[in-house]
């Protein structure tokens, strides 16, 4: 096979140049097809030595090649890149061999073809909403409203040109219909998955039960929307099985526990929502899905399992409804390297619509916070080994039953307790120091009594949780390997949880390097250098005792944003009542890492609301009024609001903030207007 055959021209001279810059070695690059089936496009993505070169599978998607070179000129793929080119093949993207010269190539494996875009038609939406268009069909009283007729095709634009773009919409846009129209169409006509994402349960409620529907009925043959809601909503019928066990009719005395298990026998879903009544946290806490715990293809109830149902109905459906919140949980796992074309929490996905994107900031940065306290490691812990009826239970035994020549127990036990010593110890200190106080400025904690009471303890907390989890991996590493993932159940939950406090224990250390560096802190907390700030706070647990959580809250979620959302995905649709400033959108863009990405097109406009707000609003502010804790204020408030619902025959909806308020206010007013 020519390299003409498969390269063009300019591809052969680039590959050429990027071989020659590095050397000579081994190189990895992206190749993106034309109609001809010709790479027209490289981009190198990793760079080797003289026999290996690291693999960056998520820079690559569907219909794309991997282009690897052999500096030997042997064209014949090793038994790696076999490995490579299968996992490739999997996902559509080809893999070839290319030699230094760019002169020869053989084709591994061949891409899939990407299938032609088809764009939107912006008319098309523009007849839809007018006066004499189907949505009125559907409504007798139908209003039309220019502004949602031209936020429909910005967004259809948006789509067709696979840009950025941002789209304020005032009240009473009708926005939410704004961008489904289009989305929907896109999804149907392209057999792409859309993901929608809201910060509120309200807006997503609001969208399920009134717009998809309206849409559906306007459109043919609208592709099937799913709400996708977060492992956490879920029962999980290993942990209710385990908590059965476990607890005592003390402990289940409101019964919730039995009530949970009958639902469990009826329910289809197993969605917290369904419940007849509101569990408390803490039941619920000990039968809902984790994915610390989850145990995934080694569950013995996977065929029935509810997260792995709703995760199905998930990969069947071209456009799903998420929270930022569970949007960016799988954004996460794509950058750890998942890539963007396989599925992470949700299946892939190729756009992606923000509603109520003024969230967007902080849901990110309370996703990619992390913390750790008292309680999250003895849960930990508690995993490790518990009392159970007065018997001993827990992984540790478990393991140790399952092979009693193994020695865990004797290896293990002193040390688990060293850790509950020592978190204690950690959580004292800093209470300490805390007082009764909420937050506890770092500035409280200086010198050497820093050293003392913060820095010290962290470290301990280290070293006892690394000498903890090396004695079990050691014992761990000698048992002997199991045939079937079916046999190593206890083993593989041990690791699960030994996992979690290597994250523990990484992150106490990082909280004691960055607060013990710092001589002059600031007051709330302290920045280090991976761009987090650090920080503590204090709350009560269950039997009211102090506990403080350690805290590390990113301060810049823009590099995260570019990484995650803006790069990797083909159009990206911002929306919300409020994102500019009065005309401008610059603040909130640096804000989301819009400000200075020019890598792409990102494309702003404002739609402003259809109510005469001029003609038919007035703000009006009393300059008299005296202030709330005044003895004569309930007099003004009550004397003030007659006077007003008098004037408007009645017609008005008083807010109050106190419930209390609000009946003293309704018993003067009520013989009044009554
Ligand atoms: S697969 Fe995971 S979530 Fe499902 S029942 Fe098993 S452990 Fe629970």
């Amino acid at each position: 096979m020519t390299i003409r055959e498969r390269f063009s021209e300019n591809c052969i001279s680039l590959l050429n140049e990027a071989i020659e810059e590095h050397d000579g070695c081994e190189i990895f690059v992206v190749g993106n097809l034309n109609a001809e089936a010709l790479v027209f496009e490289v981009t190198v993505v990793a760079r080797g030595n003289e026999g290996s070169v690291p693999v960056l599978l998520p820079f690559a998607e569907k219909g794309d090649v991997i282009i690897h070179n052999h500096p030997s000129g042997v064209l014949k793929p090793s038994g790696a890149d076999l490995g490579i080119a299968s996992q490739l093949g999997n996902q559509g993207i080809g893999f070839y061999i290319i030699n230094n010269k760019v002169d020869r190539v053989a084709v591994i494996t061949e891409p899939v073809a990407k299938p032609e875009i088809q764009l939107l038609d912006p008319g098309f939406f523009e007849e839809l909403l007018a006066v004499n268009g189907k949505l009125a069909g559907v409504f007798p009283d139908y209003e039309e409203r220019p502004s949602q007729a031209a936020m429909c095709v910005f967004v259809a634009k948006a789509f067709n040109d696979g840009c950025l773009a941002a789209a304020e919409a005032g009240t009473g846009v009708g926005k939410s219909l704004a961008y489904l129209l289009p989305a929907l169409q896109w999804a149907k006509n392209n057999q792409e998955r859309i993901v929608i994402s809201t910060a509120t349960i309200v807006l997503q409620e609001q969208l399920l039960g009134k717009d998809i529907p309206l849409a559906r009925r306007v459109l043919s043959d609208a592709p099937e929307v799913v709400l996708v809601k977060g492992r956490g909503n879920y029962l999980c019928r290993m942990r209710l099985a385990e908590a059965l066990e476990e607890y005592t009719l003390f402990k289940d005395s409101s019964g919730e526990l039995t009530s949970i298990k009958e639902w469990s026998l009826a329910t289809k879903t197993g969605s917290r929502e369904d419940l007849s009544f509101f569990p408390s946290e803490q039941v619920w806490g000990d039968v809902c899905s984790e994915a610390d715990t989850c145990l995934g293809i080694r569950c013995g109830h996977r065929e029935e399992c509810f997260v792995l149902m709703a995760r199905r109905e998930a990969a069947k459906a071209h456009v799903l409804i998420v929270n930022h919140h569970l949007l960016f949980a799988d954004l996460a796992i794509r950058q750890g390297g998942m890539g963007y074309e396989t599925t992470a929490v949700l299946p892939p996905f190729k756009r992606i619509i923000f509603d109520e994107a003024h969230k967007i900031e902080a849901s990110a940065t309370s996703y990619f916070s992390e913390s750790f306290s008292r309680l999250s490691v003895f849960r930990v812990l508690g995993k490790l080994l518990r009392q159970k009826r007065g018997h001993h239970a827990g992984l540790v035994y478990a393991v140790g039953r399952k092979y009693p020549d193994c020695g865990i127990e004797q290896a293990v036990l002193p040390l688990v307790q060293a850790v509950r010593d020592a978190v204690d110890v950690l959580n004292a200190k800093v209470c300490e120091c805390a007082g009764s106080g909420k937050t506890i400025p770092l500035s409280d904690i200086s010198g050497q009594k820093r050293e003392d009471y913060l820095v010290l303890p962290l470290k301990e907390l280290v070293s006892t949780i690394n000498n903890l989890v090396n004695a079990a991996d050691c014992v761990l590493q000698k048992l002997p390997r199991k045939e079937s993932q079916d046999d190593d159940r206890e083993e593989y939950e041990l690791r699960i949880q030994l996992r979690r406090l290597i994250r523990i224990a990484s992150f106490a250390g990082e909280f004691a390097s960055v607060t013990g560096k710092q001589e002059q802190p600031e007051i709330a907390g302290i920045t280090g250098k991976s761009g987090k700030i650090f920080w503590f706070e204090s709350f009560r647990g269950t039997r009211r005792e102090q506990i403080i959580r350690f805290v590390a809250t990113p301060l810049d979620i823009t590099p995260i944003m570019r990484e995650c959302v803006l790069e990797p995905h083909a159009s990206v649709i911002f929306t919300s009542a409020t994102l500019a400033i009065g005309e401008s959108f610059e603040y909130w863009k640096s804000r989301v890492g819009l400000r200075d990405f020019t890598a792409r097109e990102c494309r702003t406009d404002i739609f402003p609301s259809p109510f005469p707000y001029q003609k038919q609003v007035l703000l009006a502010t009393p300059e008299d009024a005296p202030s709330p804790d005044d003895p004569g204020f309930e007099e003004y408030l009550a004397k003030s609001i007659t006077e007003v619902l008098l004037i408007t025959e009645g017609r008005g909806l008083v807010l109050f903030t106190s419930h209390e308020m609000l009946s003293r206010i309704f018993q003067i007013v009520f013989p009044v207007l009554g």
